[in-house]
């Protein structure tokens, strides 16, 4: 299974990638324009995105692949109130809150395998 982690956060990326990395095959994006074009060129089979990135926020990013046939799940700051229900709506597949707890990360990947 190939996922995209879009991140701009090194630290979040890093524990990311450190979960991860064993279990699946990880590309990796810094910022939304970038993350966009690796979709659309890598296609991978699950994306997870953070709402808040430069060049093209998470929620832009979310809107441009819609119709692409990519599940896309939110990481959404859990302090943000109601980015969790917004991103629902917005066309995500399913969020992950930060801090990240491992158990729902692993669990949410694996709904899409
Ligand atoms: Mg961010």
């Amino acid at each position: 299974m190939r996922i995209l982690v879009v991140e701009d956060n090194p630290v979040n990326l890093e524990l990311v990638m450190q979960l991860l990395e064993d279990d699946y095959q990880l590309l990796v994006a810094r910022d939304g324009a970038e993350g966009l074009e690796m979709a659309l060129r890598e296609r991978p089979d699950l994306i997870l995105l953070d709402l808040s990135l430069p060049k093209k926020s998470g929620w832009e990013v979310c809107q441009e692949l819609q119709g692409h046939g990519i599940p896309m799940v939110a990481l959404t700051a859990h302090a943000i109130k109601g980015d969790r229900e917004r991103a629902l709506e917005a066309g995500f597949h399913a969020y992950v809150t930060k801090p990240i707890d491992e158990d729902h990360l692993f669990e949410t990947i694996e709904k899409f395998r």
